[in-house]
């Protein structure tokens, strides 16, 4: 049993050797690939209730030299843990900014709202509101069609910053959404203490029928009396879609309306104009 547990021990310890390992490769490889830019953005469209193109989420992606395009899931956790995320979200915040840029001479594209996802390490840092009013004013981008994605467990920490700097982007013409809304613990606090634009409801709830079906049911009807939009994402049933918008939701997100393309596809495909 002695041996036993000996070989156990020197086990664990490789094993987390090999993690520790893994991890300092993912993060070599991360300053690699921000240096090279190879995180490319992928945008997935937002419907309104009557089916016109609203906005969409941007969704960074990693192109790999060696391992191909790499999911968010992969790489932004341990982006967070480093602290890369900040230049990535940088990155990622810069693109999009250039593409509604672009965007905005184009019929079809010039009122799209383009929404990013933004870290806690992000928001928090006291440059964050200077800095993103420096990329609008140098892209020509209007702030009015920006909109940051939080997600609840940016309100877990010190709040008081994190606010002063919401607001003053706020007041720049930037829209903030609460992501992934109910998963959390601190929601209700959350809406009242900071200058939110909309929720995103979490998809669990959007694709469960039934004790999901009557949260959405209250969380819009939260959101109505805070003045709040409620944007349905993770839609993947025509049942899902029709009971989103029988709950009162103002924009729909989900692989039935729209997959994640790469930001070039997304301009061809919903470039041309209404139904393209
Ligand atoms: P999220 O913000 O909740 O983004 C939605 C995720 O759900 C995306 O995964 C999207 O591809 C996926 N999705 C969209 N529609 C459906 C659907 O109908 N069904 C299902 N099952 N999934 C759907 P993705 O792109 O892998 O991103 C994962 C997470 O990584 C995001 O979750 C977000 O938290 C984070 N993320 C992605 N890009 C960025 C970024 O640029 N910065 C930061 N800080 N986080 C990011
Ligand atoms: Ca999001
Ligand atoms: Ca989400
Ligand atoms: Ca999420």
């Amino acid at each position: 049993a002695k041996g036993d547990g000996r070989n156990t021990a020197r086990f664990f310890d490789q094993s987390m050797q090999a993690a520790a390992d893994r991890q300092a490769a993912l993060d070599s490889a991360l300053r690699d690939g921000l240096a090279g830019r190879q995180f490319v953005l992928f945008c997935q469209p937002q419907f309104d209730r009557a089916g016109c193109l609203v906005g969409a989420e941007v969704l960074a992606r990693w192109q790999h030299r060696e391992h191909g395009l790499v999911g968010a899931r992969e790489f932004i956790g341990q982006a967070e843990t480093t602290g890369l995320i900040v230049p990535l979200g940088l990155q990622v915040l810069e693109e999009t900014c250039r593409a509604l840029a672009r965007w905005s001479a184009l019929p079809a594209l010039g009122r799209v709202k383009l929404a990013v996802n933004v870290s806690v390490q992000q928001l928090r840092d006291p440059d964050f509101p200077r800095t993103v009013a420096a990329l609008l004013a140098a892209t020509g981008a209007s702030a009015d069609r920006l909109c940051l994605e939080l997600t609840e467990s940016v309100f877990a920490g010190n709040v008081q910053g994190l606010s002063l700097h919401m607001r003053q982007l706020r007041d720049q013409g930037v829209a903030f959404s609460l992501d992934d809304f109910g998963s959390g613990q601190s929601s209700l606090a959350c809406l009242l203490r900071f200058p939110l634009a909309a929720v995103k409801i979490d998809r669990a709830f959007v694709q469960d029928g039934d004790a999901g079906g009557a949260i959405v049911e209250a969380i819009v009807a939260l959101a109505r009396k805070l003045g709040l939009e409620v944007v349905a994402e993770g839609v993947e049933q025509e049942a899902q879609r029709r009971f989103a918008l029988a709950c009162g939701c103002d924009a729909l997100q989900g692989y039935l309306l729209g997959r994640p393309v790469p930001l070039d596809e997304f301009e061809r495909l919903y470039g041309a104009g209404p139904n393209a």
